[in-house]
């Protein structure tokens, strides 16, 4: 999702995309020119100038190992988040020059990120590990809104889904130990934010360091309810959401406890 460090380019580039959708200027290479591409669940259109720069072969070899990815990714949805959306997904793999004079400093990641309704991916060669995790991560926003696109989703149900299907993927079902005990330093301190804080529609208004700890705690409550309901909840929550829209009534009806009981026995195991 949109960080918005650069309040002046933010907006700039919110007037370009919101023009985006009544042309299809945006969704322009470097001349104007995109391939198009589909897999299973994903439409992916590349900038057809990064033929040029990367190579045919190292292009089209990045090419085919994203959709490779993000169909791996597309199947773990299914079994860790329940998900599966009705629609394919948009991801446009620009030109870095094109990515980054749009994009730079807007997005979370440096790589890639999720906004009006695609999956919008800074060209290279390689795919990466830290690439493989944005696109896990990326995947989760576009997947929720792709699967209900009058859905509003609270930053910390959203961030959190996001973060934590991203480290589940990878291997990593909870919190580190650096991470626990910058929680819980956080609690003594009284710094923890209270959940209601973080329902806006994302974290872009935050300071760096605010929005680490943002994060941070979205993970460690979706941790928390896995911790002690199962995946299983999980998904029953991600589909109660996407049936009612309504974050509170999911929770209610999947956990029997309303958001600031859940908060009251995280900060209660942080403060033990
Ligand atoms: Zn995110």
């Amino acid at each position: 999702m949109l960080s918005g460090r650069r309040s002046t380019g933010f907006a700039a580039a919110l007037i370009l995309l919101g023009a985006a959708s009544a042309s299809p200027a945006l969704d322009r290479g470097a001349d104007g020119k995109f391939d198009r591409r589909e897999s299973a669940h994903f439409v992916l259109l590349q900038d057809v100038d990064i033929d040029d720069t990367g190579g045919f072969h190292g292009s089209r070899r990045f090419e085919h190992g994203l959709l490779q990815v993000l169909e791996g990714a597309y199947e773990s949805l299914e079994s860790h988040l329940g998900l599966s959306p009705p629609r394919k997904i948009r991801v446009v793999v620009y030109d870095p020059v094109v990515f980054d004079e749009t994009f730079s400093g807007l997005f979370r990641f440096s790589a890639a990120g999720f906004y009006a309704d695609v999956i919008r991916i800074r060209g290279a060669t390689l795919i990466h590990e830290g690439l493989v995790r944005v696109l896990h991560h990326e995947l989760v926003h576009a997947a929720l809104h792709v699967a209900k696109p009058s859905l509003a989703v609270p930053a910390w149900l959203n961030e959190g889904l996001a973060e934590w299907f991203e480290a589940r993927t990878l291997g990593k079902r909870h919190l580190s130990p650096a991470e626990r005990s910058q929680l819980e330093r956080a609690a003594r301190q009284g710094a923890l934010f209270e959940y209601d804080q973080l329902a806006t529609r994302s974290f872009g208004y935050l300071a760096s360091q605010s929005a680490q700890l943002a994060y941070l705690q979205s993970y460690a409550l979706i941790e928390y309810l896995v911790r002690r309901h199962g995946e299983r909840k999980l998904s029953d929550l991600v589909d109660a959401l996407i049936r009612t829209g309504d974050p509170n009534l999911s929770l209610q009806r999947v956990y029997r406890a309303n958001l600031h009981t859940l908060q009251g026995r995280l900060f209660d195991e942080l403060q033990t």
